[in-house]
């Protein structure tokens, strides 16, 4: 298969001339700066934010790149994955005409994108056990077919999506592959970034939000040959990562140990909520899971959510959700917390344990 980026792009983001800013234009560090119509006095609060930061975090990059093992060229930084999402539609699809491919049940982001940028969505749903059907996905694809998206570890299954299949799916299609690999920290699964070399239609995304703990700060990854992620830097808002965010995450992530810990810990309850629901005769099925939450099947998925709820425990409702009939959707807690949900659950009335 012939992978070709400038045929694949909207001919206009080939063209388009990009915003470019005062720090674009000069990006030394000492002067009096002048350029920018910034507050020359500070800020109204204690810390000062006055000055515009760095478009392309050039520093928190180079961190990110020595922690991923992919060069500061082959990343680019979203305000969440959700920026990531929503730029690669607009590079590559044109509106009422392009199309991209889910496989459900999956993360409902790259649909809602697509959809307000009026892009079509085509499905082929993934296996009783939420594997890829490659055949069935590459039959999918027309010559409107821009992107598909595949999730691994999936949301909402949890399980890791098979090595090989993703392979015949990237080799398949000339198109762009997108692998989300927003929960790969809490999976055993090498990061197809090491593939990165090897497929030149290949992005790969990961965020902050999950096992980082910094879903508040809204920072996503995209790892990507340099030519895609020209494309992105060219078209994405200027100043698109605030400079709080920047120095807080460069600050945090020199020290990885504490992810790391935080990290064992979940896939500990992660196991200690699994061993407890197997006990349980409420849960039908615990589906097996690679990520930092567990979908599970109950008799009567919307009953056993509204007890929750009186309870003062929030789960999500999965069950109106292709191939996951009757199944909640449970984050792993704390030990205080799995502990809480386990007693409400084990105290549930009769009827929640009759279809
Ligand atoms: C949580 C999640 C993300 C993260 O999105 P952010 O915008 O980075 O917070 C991405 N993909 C999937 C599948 C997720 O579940």
């Amino acid at each position: 298969m012939a992978f070709d980026l400038n045929k694949l792009l909207r001919p206009h983001i080939l063209q388009l001339k990009p915003y470019s800013s005062a720090r674009d234009e000069y990006s030394g560090k000492e002067g009096v700066f002048l350029d920018a119509n910034e507050n020359p006095f500070g800020s109204i609060t204690k810390d000062d934010h006055n000055r515009y930061p760095d478009p392309y975090q050039q520093a928190l990059k180079s961190k990110i790149s020595e922690i991923k093992g992919v060069s500061s060229d082959q990343i680019f930084l979203g305000n969440g994955s959700d920026e990531a999402i929503d730029l690669l539609m607009r590079a590559f699809c044109r509106p009422g005409k392009d199309n991209i491919i889910i496989l459900p049940p999956t993360y409902g982001m790259y649909e809602v994108s697509a959809d307000v940028n009026d892009i079509a969505t085509k499905r082929v749903n993934l296996t009783s056990d939420f594997q890829l059907k490659p055949d069935a996905i590459l039959d999918e694809v027309d010559e409107n077919t821009k992107i598909i998206f595949i999730c691994s570890p999936n949301n909402p299954s949890g399980n890791k999506v098979n090595r090989q299949d993703i392979i015949k799916v990237i080799e398949g299609f000339d198109g762009l592959i997108v692998v989300d690999e927003a929960y790969i920290d809490f999976s055993d699964e090498p990061s197809f970034t090491t593939e990165l070399s090897n497929y030149s239609n290949l992005l790969v995304m990961q965020t902050f939000s999950k096992a980082w703990g910094l879903a508040s700060l809204r920072l996503g990854m995209a790892f990507a040959s340099i030519e895609i992620i020209k494309i992105l830097n060219k078209i994405k808002p200027p100043y698109n990562i605030s400079g709080l965010t920047q120095e807080t995450v460069l600050a945090a992530i020199s020290d990885t140990s504490r992810m790391t810990k935080m990290v064992d810990e979940i896939m500990a309850e992660r196991v200690y909520l699994q061993e407890a629901f197997e006990k349980m005769d409420l849960i039908k099925k615990i589906h097996p899971t690679h990520a930092n939450f567990l979908l599970v099947e109950v008799p009567a998925a919307k009953r056993t959510y509204d007890y929750l709820i009186e309870n003062q425990i929030i789960v999500r409702d999965r069950s109106k959700v292709t191939l996951c009939e009757e199944c909640l959707r449970i984050s792993v807690g704390t030990r205080e917390e799995n502990d809480r949900l386990i007693q409400a659950l084990v105290h549930c009335p009769v009827d929640l344990t009759i279809a």
